[in-house]
């Protein structure tokens, strides 16, 4: 069985007073020890977090580069994270693709680079509502993650985002059979383009809008492995959706 796995994603919100008060409360929190729980601060605040985020609560990027060091201003490399213990990153946000203009290539290049480099990924995908109403949504979710496995044969450390666009900070959550669809759709093209191995074994998690109300009727799809949650992460809430299984 594969384990739930719920991602907190604060974006660019929080101070140092409102993300220690967040990550204490979580620290203190009577949450599912079945569920993996990571959480992604503003760069600026990832060290402050893993430095009072208890054991067994990971940490993520929310970004990172695709070269080692150098002449990259405003940047940030695998082995910087490494060297600040944050296990994990974001790559492919839909709001670093459209506000940011990142394209798939770039974005399957910074998933090699932490890939190799041992971070684990936290790979974004999803469809415009615009690519939707095209019945377009599994062409453009299947593009975005096929970028990916041209460069990286080990998706061990990959789990997989759904996030449809219209669906992020709508407070409009795409419909269980909507999320399920799709979520299956990606693990069928991933038995075929990777192997029923890495099918069955790759966490593909859902964001969007999600909430203490709609979590738990979309963790009984069998195909949404846990949630990437936005708004509702710098919430009390969060703590409802990481026992979404319980
Ligand atoms: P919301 O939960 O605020 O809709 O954001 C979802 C998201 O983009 C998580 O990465």
């Amino acid at each position: 069985a594969r384990q739930f796995f719920v991602g907190g994603n604060f974006k660019m919100n929080g101070t140092i007073e409102s993300i220690k008060d967040i990550v204490h409360k979580l620290n203190d929190a009577k949450v599912d020890p079945n569920t993996e729980v990571v959480i992604s601060p503003p760069a600026l605040y990832l060290l402050l977090t893993r430095e009072h985020a208890r054991k067994g609560i990971e940490v993520a990027a929310q970004n990172v580069f695709d070269k080692p060091n150098g002449a990259f201003t405003g940047e940030i490399s695998v082995e910087q994270l490494k060297d600040s213990n944050i296990t994990w990153t974001l790559l492919g946000h839909s709001e670093r693709r459209v506000i940011l203009q990142e394209s798939d290539a770039f974005i399957a290049n910074k998933t090699k680079t932490a890939i190799d480099g041992g971070i684990g990924v936290i790979l974004c995908c999803g469809e415009t509502l615009e690519q939707r109403e095209a019945n377009k949504t599994m062409d453009v979710v299947i593009a975005q993650l096929a970028a990916v496995s041209k460069q990286v044969q080990d998706w061990s450390k990959i789990v997989v985002a759904y996030e449809p666009v219209w669906a992020i900070g709508t407070g409009k959550v795409a419909t269980t059979e909507q999320a399920q669809e799709v979520h299956k759709g990606i693990r069928a093209w991933m038995a075929k383009e990777l192997g029923q191995q890495v099918a069955d074994s790759t966490r593909i998690i859902y964001g969007g809008s999600v909430s203490e109300k709609n979590c738990r009727d979309l963790a009984k799809e069998a195909d949404i492995d846990g949630f990437l949650v936005g708004g509702a992460s710098l919430k009390p809430a969060f703590v409802d959706i990481i026992n979404a299984k319980q």
